[in-house]
Order: structure tokens, then sequence, then C-alpha cells
């Protein structure tokens, strides 16, 4: 598919119900990465007058929208799923344009969101919570769940439409009235999740979105009174210090931040099976995935083979702008993250790897127009390199020699983060003390290390996550609070 024309149209907060702009009137452009000439659209540079009209207006719907039964607001998440669903293309487009990944990718993931929207509308009807005999005659002992008021949900780039349906859908089946901060990068994805729910007619001020910049939008919110709950993903650095911040207000919190997630290949491996792995997981999606591998850590004896595979592979990917058929790896989302791709690649090799292939900027036709870098692949990697250490979020893959499979194990746990980590092999023994003994809340067995199911819990270990899970049943365990009841049903 050729890229077409597009014109400019401009995106308003969604506050109380209406699409507004922000109170200064200032706005910023949404650029897509592929094509500096395409200007996906103009978002509100809103600021706290902004945030505190969408607190207020969350404020007011919370007490309806709480009483209104679970199965009822489930309603307006299948009502929401159906309409996106008739929009599939455009919203795949919209999100190649604004994101840089490929258009099958981006229909995937909008038809993750769609898919998440019908999960917890159908939660409506689940929301389990228990009865236990007491010790006591004629008490009753049983739970109940509360909403946890309002909550703010803080979203990133890299996956514009499903994390922001991730935290909205079981934030709104339990009850809780919404404030939205998307990334700046890519705002016009969860745009659509918030337009859809309000042409799915749900009551005023309970989903409200504003866009504007971390430092003001997203601070002004988190630091708001009305705000009983934090939903966040992001880096590592702002959801440390924004749980630095709120700290001290006890306000429940979940953090969602980086990996330098491993793929070990065992000895035993199908070597060409292996190589498909490690590819789609470092480079797909340009390497911009939380759950992405940075690491392959390969045993000694099938090592060499398994490189000549990987490079040849490598070599062969198509790079270029999303939206044209066969292009499997889009460009790096902004400037800035271009330049920490290749940054991280002279420090790499300043500190002693070596490259294999790719590595630089790609320039001449299309090139010129967006930020697009070839995928690397550095060997003679050590564990004290930075490279091993600290998350690129860009298509650089770190290859690291294991003796052995406990030396394999002691490499892959030898970091900070714990999101995800996967084990190519045949060799169900090990496997299984892969799993007992790997220190990430995401594990795959002969699978990338990314591509996640919405109907599972979500979440790492170690310094990638904080708070309860995501997504599955538990997410609704985030957005409410349980309380407990004794009742003597006889005086
Ligand atoms: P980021 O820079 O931390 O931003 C995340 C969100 O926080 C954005 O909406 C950002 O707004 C906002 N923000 C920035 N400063 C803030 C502040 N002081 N207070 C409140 N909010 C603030 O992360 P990113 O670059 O968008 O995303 C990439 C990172 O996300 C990677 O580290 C990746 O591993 C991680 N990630 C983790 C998961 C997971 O589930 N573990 C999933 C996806 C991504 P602006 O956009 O306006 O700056």
């Amino acid at each position: 598919m050729q890229l077409k024309e597009h014109k400019v149209t401009a995106f308003g907060n969604y506050i109380n119900g209406e699409f507004v702009e922000s109170k200064s009137g200032r706005t910023f452009q949404n650029i897509n990465p592929a094509n500096f000439d395409d200007i996906v659209g103009t978002f509100q540079s809103s600021k706290e007058e902004d945030v505190e009209a969408a607190c207020t207006a969350a404020v007011a719907a919370r007490y309806e929208w709480a009483n209104t039964p679970a199965t009822k607001r489930g309603e307006y998440l299948f009502k929401a799923a159906e309409l996106l669903s008739e929009k599939l293309p455009q919203l795949g487009e919209e999100m190649t344009r604004e994101e840089g990944k490929t258009l099958p990718e981006a229909i995937g993931e909008v038809t993750r969101a769609i898919n998440i929207f019908r999960y917890f509308g159908g939660e409506g009807a689940r929301q389990f919570t228990y009865q236990v005999p007491s010790e006591r005659p004629q008490v009753l002992c049983y739970t109940i769940r509360k909403p946890l008021g309002t909550v703010a949900l803080i979203t990133p780039w890299n996956f514009p439409s499903a994390i922001p349906a991730w935290k909205l859908a079981p934030a709104l089946i339990a009850g809780n009235t919404v404030v939205l901060k998307p990334a700046s990068l890519a705002p016009l994805s969860s745009f659509r999740l918030v337009e859809a729910l309000h042409e799915a007619k749900i009551p005023k001020g309970v989903i409200n979105y504003v866009t504007g910049s971390g430092g003001s939008v997203g601070d002004a919110l988190t630091s708001h009174p009305a705000i009983n709950g934090i939903s966040f993903t992001g880096s590592t650095s702002v959801g440390d210090a924004l749980y630095r911040k709120v700290s001290d207000r006890k306000l429940r919190v979940q953090l969602e931040m980086g990996g330098k997630n491993p793929t070990i290949v065992l000895k035993d491996s199908d070597l060409n099976y292996a190589a498909d792995i490690l590819i789609n997981g470092a480079f797909f999606s340009t390497g911009q995935k939380c759950t992405a591998c940075s690491r392959a850590i390969i045993e000694r004896p099938i090592y060499e083979s398994l490189v000549q595979l990987l490079l040849e592979k490598t070599r062969n990917l198509k790079i270029g702008n999303g939206l044209n058929t066969g292009v499997q790896i889009g460009p790096a989302v902004d400037s800035h993250q271009l330049e920490t791709d290749l940054e991280y690649i002279r420090i790499a090799k300043d500190e002693g790897a070596k490259l294999l292939c790719g590595g630089n900027r790609l320039s001449g036709k299309e090139y010129d127009k967006g930020y697009f870098i070839e995928p690397a692949i550095f060997s003679d990697v050590n564990t004290k390199m930075r490279i091993a250490q600290e998350e690129v979020f860009g298509p650089v893959l770190a290859l690291m020699i294991a003796e052995d499979f406990e030396n394999a194990m002691e490499i892959a746990n030898s970091v900070r983060f714990g999101l995800s980590a996967s084990i190519v092999s045949k060799d169900l023994t090990r496997v299984h003390e892969f799993i007992n003994r790997i220190e990430a809340g995401l594990i795959t067995v002969n699978l990338p290390t990314a591509g996640v199911e919405y109907q599972l819990p979500f979440g790492g270990t170690k310094e990638s996550s904080f708070g309860m899970r995501e997504q599955g049943p538990q997410a609704i365990d985030f957005y409410s609070e349980t309380r407990t009841v004794y009742m003597r049903y006889a005086q």
C-alpha cells in the first residue's frame, strides 16, 4: 500500500462528555516518524487547569457510575468494541502513521484492544467475591468489592491502543471514573478508544482524556487530590520518580516499566526455529516493545552456526514505512529514541563488544524522511557491559555465550529487570528448571519474549514492575477495594 495524502485534523481533550480545546488554546503536532511530511493531527497542549476540569468531571460522575450495575457498565464496552471493529482498517493505518509499527502489527494491536473491551465487558458479570463459613452460629462472612473512585491512567507510545485499553476497560468495569493521559508521541490511537466510548453513550464525566506533556499534565494529574489510584506504564526513570512523589499519600499505584529480556537457546534446539524466534523478539516493532528480547544467551556448541543464521536473516529484513506492503521493521518513534539507539551502539563498541551487522541510521530515498535504523547484532558481550544491563528500547541484540545451562541461567538473571524471558529447547527437564528459576513475570517456551494475551495476568518482577498485575481477571483487583462483611442474620 502506498502513502496517501492526509489533511491535518485537530483533536480535542475529552472532558465531561465533550471534546474541548485546552484552556490555553495551545496545541502540538503528532508527526509520522516514517514520513516527516505527514502530520497525523494536532493535539491539545493542556495544563493544570485542564487537568482540574477533568478531575472535577470525574469526581462528579463517581457516585452514579459506581452504582450502575457492572453488567450495564459492560454494555458500554461491548458497544465501543463494535464501533471500533467497524473502523479497524482506518485505526490500523492511523496507528502506523503515528507510531511507525507496520500495518499488520497495528491492525493486530487494534484488534487486541477491541478484544480487551469485549473481555472486560464480560467481566461485568464475573467480578467474583467470596463467602466462607463463620466460626459463629447464624453469621455470614463474605467480601464485597468497591471501586477506588477516580483513577489516573498514564500510558506510553509503543502500544498506543492496547495499553490504554487494558487500563481503561478494567478501571471502568470495576466502577471507577478515569482521567487518561496518553503519551504525547502517539495520542491518536487512544483518542479513538475514547471517541468510541463517547459514541457508545457512556455517561458524561466517566472517562476524561487530556493530552499534553508528562511534565505538565502527568505531574498535575498525579498530584491531584481527587485521584485515588494511578496506573502507569512507561520508563523506569519516570515510574520511579512518580512513585517517590506519591508514596506519602499512600495511593494505590501500579507501575509497569522497562525490561532487559533474555532468550536462552540450548544446544538441542532447531537452529532455524531459534533464529526466527530471536529475530521476532528482538527486531519486530523496531525493538520498541517492553517485552522485546535484547539478550540472546546461546550454548557454546551451537553458537557459531546460530550466529550465521541470525546474520543472514537479519540482513534480509525489509525496513521502511510500515504502510508499505512487505515491510517488516518501521522507524524509531522519534529523533530522541533514534539517538538513544545510536548512542548505545557507540557505547557497546567502546566497551569492547563486536558489531556483527547493522547499527547505522539509514539514508537515501524514503529513509531521509524518517528515523530509520538498521537492526544491530553485537557479539562478545559480557554481563558487565551496559548493553547487557540497560534497556535500549531499539533493534539492538546482544549475543552472549553460555558454557552450559547453569551458566545461561546465571547470565539471564544477572540484571535488575525481570519483565519477560524465554527459552528455546526440547529438553523438558531444563525447560521446567528455567520456569522455576527465571526471574521474570512473563515466561515463554519456544516462543519469542514478546506476544502476550489479554486473558492472562501481565507484569514483571524485580525493577520492571511494581504493584498488582494488569490484564486477565486479576486486573480488577487493582481497580477495586475488598471490603469484608460479618452479618448475624438473627438477633
Ligand atoms: P515515558 O517517557 O516514561 O512516558 C510514559 C508516560 O508517562 C507518557 O505518557 C509520558 O508523557 C508520561 N510522563 C512523563 N513524565 C511524567 C511525569 N513527570 N509525571 C507523570 N507522567 C509523566 O515512557 P515512554 O517513552 O512513553 O515508553 C517507553 C518505556 O515504556 C520503555 O521503558 C518501556 O519498557 C516501557 N513500557 C513498559 C511496559 C510494561 O508493561 N512493562 C509496556 C510498554 C512500555 P509524555 O509522553 O508527554 O512525555
